[in-house]
């Protein structure tokens, strides 16, 4: 059979059936002792844990053991350790040198991906970092939801994965200073296929987005529901997975696979990707359900969890009809300052570059 035909499942399985048993390309960066040292993540205290309630409690689905592993990333040289100055507040443990390129992935749909890409996105340029949001969903939501016609579009990301044009020339602005679209068009559902004979095809988002990362000082990948070769190209190209979590039954069902599949990447392809951020999304407060999950989300990833959670709040999902963000949409809304409070945490307060 002609591999990259048929059921998408079944082609994203091979796809990463193969990454494990190929070598690594030869041109597979690797990373440079300087940026070793900075990206290695800050230790932080742990964190304490609130013991779960008692009473009328929902039995979440048991994770297998060993399912939910966080992918170590590529170690670090041991650097000469500095006496930490006791005044000075603890380092975020989300702070990263920038620019950063965040793939946001889940290979469920409808767990947040757009809405988190989008709405971070505009909340770290609403902090003064200048913001890409790199839509590689073939649906196009992000694009649409920050205002963009995909009939209106002189290119695409189609074109940046498939036919080499410059990632700047498909960059279009967004109605949130600071704030830029590559806006992803339908024809990128055949991407998937049209890629599998292309030369490094694995690479082709990462080169566009090295080309042009230094304009930015945040590039959120939005990746699509799925783990085919446009979420491979998602995770090559970043230096983290930001994974939303849905505070929903069956929210940590299915994780173990993507976690695996970003081990995968990280030892073929990418050997500074890290998970650097889950943020538990669509909570609803008035719900046992919804606390349980973000403590069981916080048991497996500890720090790695983000403090914020995103409410389930009507807001946030009507603001992509009108091609706004959240801040712009309703600025005072409850999901309006829950991500601009995830938005400082996640950028750890990192200084603006000068430009
Ligand atoms: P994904 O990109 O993972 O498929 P989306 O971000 O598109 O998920 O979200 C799926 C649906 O849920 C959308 O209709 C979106 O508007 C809605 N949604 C996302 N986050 C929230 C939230 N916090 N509260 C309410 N609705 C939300
Ligand atoms: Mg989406």
């Amino acid at each position: 059979m002609v591999e990259g035909f048929g059921d998408p499942a079944e082609r994203g399985r091979a796809i990463f059936e193969r990454l494990r048993s190929d070598p690594p390309p030869e041109d597979a960066p690797a990373p440079s002792e300087e940026e070793r040292v900075d990206a290695e993540p800050v230790p932080v205290p742990p964190r304490a844990v609130t013991p779960a309630p008692s009473s009328s409690e929902i039995t979440l689905p048991p994770i297998p053991d060993g399912e939910l592993v966080l992918p170590e990333p590529a170690p670090a040289p041991i650097a000469e350790a500095e006496p930490a100055p006791s005044d000075e507040p603890p380092r975020s443990p989300f702070l990263r040198p920038l620019p950063r390129v965040m793939a946001v992935a889940n290979q469920k749909g409808g767990v947040g991906k757009t809405t988190t890409a989008v709405n971070l996105g505009a909340c770290l340029a609403e902090l003064g970092y200048r913001v890409l949001v790199c839509d590689l969903d073939p649906q196009g939501n992000a694009s649409t939801g920050l205002g963009l016609n995909p009939r209106n579009m002189q290119s695409s990301m189609y074109d940046v994965i498939l036919n080499d044009v410059p990632l700047e020339d498909c960059v279009e602005p967004s109605s949130v200073r600071n704030l830029f679209v590559a806006p992803a068009s339908l024809d990128l559902a055949g991407a998937e296929i049209e890629l599998v004979p292309a030369f490094s095809r694995e690479l082709r988002l990462k080169r566009a987005i090295d080309a042009a990362a230094d304009d930015y000082d945040f590039v959120l990948i939005d990746c699509p529901p799925s783990l085919g070769l446009l979420t491979v190209n998602g995770l090559a190209a970043a230096t983290e997975v930001v994974v939303p979590i849905q505070c929903e039954y069956y929210a940590l069902e299915g994780l173990g696979q993507l976690l695996r599949n970003v081990a995968l990447v990280q030892k073929n392809l990418n050997p500074r990707l890290e998970v650097s951020a889950i943020i538990c999304v669509m909570y609803d407060a008035r719900t046992k359900l919804s606390d349980q999950v973000v403590q069981e989300v916080r048991t497996h990833f500890g720090d790695k969890v983000c403090r914020n959670v995103v409410p389930r709040t009507v807001r946030l999902s009507e603001a992509p009809s009108f091609g706004q963000p959240i801040i712009a949409f309703d600025p005072t809304s409850r999901g309006a300052i829950a991500y601009r409070e995830l938005a400082k945490e996640v950028s750890g307060g990192a200084p603006q570059r000068a430009r």
